[in-house]
């Protein structure tokens, strides 16, 4: 290890420079205090809202079906899929021909052979790494080139998102934005964030202005109930513009506001009003703006998420993600809920989006157990493994999904032992029924050889899920089995202990920690927020642990996410939290190549650069151990390679 964790001098120096708490801040965290009244008891559990979506994706394929002429050839032959969102390029024929890429550094991440200056790649995959000496052998048998566009860069293997969701989280992160905290745009400069009702108020009219058309529906996403302190309503969005259809959909993506021209476009009658749960009304019966949980937002927001669910709306928004993942190094991304929204559509879009010579990212598509049961019921893991047979370099189906308890940012987790400090209103929720029906629901997986990955946050949901999966070890023990907790957002050490001693792996969200431990405090203390994400006790339990976003959470950024886990830094306070759970650099980058892609199950693959493995590499303007730790997550992606292939960063910055 050549780095040690950062002093805290040096953090503290970073917070006087400038990136410490200023005023905007310490009024957010007060607001947050006020959270509990604005959620008012709606259940805002993540599975909820995969239902709005799942309607929306059945109308949009119904739809795309139904339309007959397509003028522009598919890629493949998909029914409803029309147009590729670019034309593909053909793919190249098999050759013997050797690049080799030269760099100031490579590093490969086998610990065995751990820095190098080239790697030859032959047919998308790496033929030797070492110096250019060391490549001789090979050099003198093949024709070759040496590509010295890199010569002055560093080169990772690719780095790897392994919880991601292409579809879902691209159709949040690509509406005009209204999150507190900034947010990176794959075309432009990054989102500042709003800080006050005033500054989404400005931000709202800068939308509006930019419409196409007087009778477009403007949806602008992200805003942050808990770090702004309230809900908004159609008073507050009448002031912004009566004409215009506009609505904001909040990051939980559970709550909407509509103004009076979106109410009146989407036929929100009082009749409709009086109907549906968690619309709110004016004295007079009309809707007062407010759409609070899922069943209301879905009132709305139904036929505006048809339309960006329609197939060729649907892959220009998938590749805003992939452009924005490529600037963030991100060779190969998981898909950690395949077939929950609608398996023919999401099959249809991952085949022409991913499926192709010219695509900048490989996705490996983790199937949601739920869907596959209830499509499939016996049959389920048959056809799991029938897709999982259909995989190529560039899809690979592997492992099923499950859910314990409910989300960590809408603070519906479960959190026992002590529970929530406003335990009159938050309960958390778990998503099964009960917990033999959550053993039983993983069983045939289990026993027919998947990697389970379980969505789990609070402590209680943690240990139900620790306590699952004991139960399916005693049952059928297995080795090598990688069943991953997914989140972690508040665990124990004697929960660390525990996964250790069953084998069991950990994908935690970082931001958590670095976006919601300020604001927690107020919700569970300053002690289990401030270990949030306990990354440093699972690395000394030894149990294997990935680095992951999810998409809407947050926007993929492997280095940022390197950056929270090496500095624990609060977004809020600027105070480094639980310093303890820091991890070093070295540790951290394990966290997005190789331990990301073991997570996955494709390190055999991709996550590290050695001979054999495809030729995935992301090419940094510098190394992150050289840095100082606070600068890590500012250095520039020059470059991907996917398979040998460049992809420059500053193409993909063009829409
Ligand atoms: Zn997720």
């Amino acid at each position: 290890m050549r780095r040690v964790v950062p002093s805290l001098a040096l953090v503290l120096l970073a917070v006087l420079i400038g990136l410490g708490p200023r005023p905007a801040f310490a009024e957010a965290v007060a607001r947050s205090a006020d959270a509990p009244a604005v959620f008012d008891n709606y259940n805002f559990c993540v599975a909820s809202v995969r239902e709005l979506f799942a309607k929306a994706a059945a109308l949009a394929l119904a739809a795309a079906k139904a339309e007959t002429s397509s003028p522009v050839p598919p890629v493949v032959s998909v029914p409803g899929v029309s147009a590729p969102p670019v034309q593909a390029a053909p793919e190249e024929p098999a050759s013997d021909h050797v690049t080799v890429f030269v760099a100031k550094k490579i590093i490969t991440m086998d610990p065995g052979w751990p820095e190098a200056t080239a790697v030859a790649v032959q047919n998308g995959r790496i033929l030797s790494v070492g110096s250019l000496d060391d490549l001789k052998p090979w050099l003198d048998k093949y024709p070759h080139d040496i590509d010295n566009r890199f010569a002055g860069k560093v080169i990772y293997p690719g780095f790897i998102e392994p919880h991601g969701h292409p579809l879902i989280g691209a159709i949040a992160l690509s509406r005009p934005p209204l999150t507190f905290f900034p947010l990176a745009n794959p075309y432009g400069p990054p989102f500042p964030g709003v800080k006050s009702k005033d500054e989404a108020v400005a931000k709202l009219k800068e939308y509006v202005a930019q419409a196409k058309s007087p009778t477009d529906t403007v949806i602008a996403w992200g805003y942050d109930i808990v770090a702004m302190g309230g809900h908004l309503d159609r008073a507050f969005l009448d002031q912004i513009t009566k004409t215009q259809p506009l609505m904001v959909w909040d990051a939980s993506e559970h709550f909407v506001y509509a103004n009076s021209a979106a109410i009146e476009k989407f036929g929100i009658t009082p009749g409709v009003v009086a109907k549906t749960l968690g619309a709110g009304k004016l004295p007079n019966g009309e809707s007062n703006g407010q759409f609070l949980g899922v069943l209301a937002a879905e009132a709305i927001l139904l036929k505006p998420l048809q339309d960006l669910l329609a197939p060729d709306q649907a892959l220009k928004i998938m590749k805003y993600l992939a452009d924005l993942g490529q600037q963030a190094g991100i060779t190969t991304t998981g898909d950690l809920m395949f077939g929950g929204i609608n398996l023919e559509l999401e099959q249809a879009l991952a085949k022409t989006f991913f499926d192709r010579p010219d695509a900048i990212e490989r996705v490996v598509p983790v199937v949601d157990g739920a869907t596959f049961a209830k499509l499939y019921g016996d049959q389920a893991q048959q056809k799991a493994l029938d897709l999982k047979a259909s995989s190529n370099d560039r899809i690979i189906f592997n492992g099923v999904k499950f859910f314990s308890d409910d989300a960590f940012v809408s603070l519906g987790m479960e959190v026992q032992n002590p529970g929530y400090i406003h335990s009159d209103q938050y309960k958390g929720l778990f998503l099964f029924t009960s917990f033999p029906a959550f053993v039983q629901a993983m069983e045939p997986w289990w026993n027919a050889g998947f990697h389970i990955h379980v969505h789990s946050n609070g402590n209680a949901g943690n240990q139900a899920t620790i306590d699952a999966l004991a139960e399916l070890q005693a049952e059928h023990p297995r080795f090598d089995h990688r069943f991953t907790i997914e989140h972690y957002g508040i665990s124990t050490p004697e929960q660390a202990r525990e996964l250790k001693a069953l084998g069991g792996i950990v994908s935690t969200n970082p931001y958590y920690l670095y976006a919601r431990s300020d604001l927690n405090i107020g919700q569970f203390g300053t002690d289990r927020a401030s270990l949030a994400s306990r990354i440093g006790t699972l690395v000394r339990e030894g149990v294997v642990v990935s680095l992951h976003a999810d998409t809407p959470v947050a926007p993929p950024r492997p280095l940022e996410e390197v950056w929270i886990a090496v500095n624990r830094v609060g977004a809020l306070s600027g105070q480094v939290r639980a310093p303890y759970e820091r991890v070093t650099v070295d540790q951290a980058l394990r966290m997005i190549t190789i331990d990301a892609a073991y997570t996955l199950g494709v390190d055999d693959e991709v996550g590290s650069i050695e001979a054999g493995k495809l030729a995935d590499f992301t090419v940094l303007d510098a190394d992150p151990r050289d840095v100082e730790p606070m600068a890590i997550k500012d250095i520039p992606v020059t470059a991907t390679i996917l398979g040998g292939r460049v992809i420059l960063t500053a193409d993909t910055r063009k829409p």
